[in-house]
């Protein structure tokens, strides 16, 4: 008796070179620039950010300067073709 013939194949995702981050908008209302929280990794299925994030982030916003303190419901998930830049650090 065999198994219905073939090979086990691996599925591969179609989309290659997807980076995700948790982002935010600056809250500085003229500035409003989105700035990456945390670099989750490449060709990511399903994201809890509950899961991972502390309650509340304070963040410096790079083009502005000014910090603002970000609770969880303000962040999201963004899909960037660019993976992070060298040096560059995480939120937590
Ligand atoms: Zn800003």
């Amino acid at each position: 008796m065999t198994a219905c013939g073939g090979q086990t194949q691996r599925i591969i995702p179609a989309t290659m070179g997807s980076h995700f981050y948790v982002v935010i908008s600056c809250k500085t209302p003229q500035c409003g620039i989105i700035g990456a929280l945390k670099y989750l990794g490449p060709d990511i299925a399903v994201v809890e950010i509950g899961e991972m994030a502390p309650t509340g982030v304070w963040y410096q916003c790079g083009a502005c300067q000014k910090k603002h303190r970000y609770e969880l419901e303000e962040m999201r998930v963004e899909e960037s073709d660019l993976p992070p830049p060298p040096g560059w650090k995480s939120g937590w």
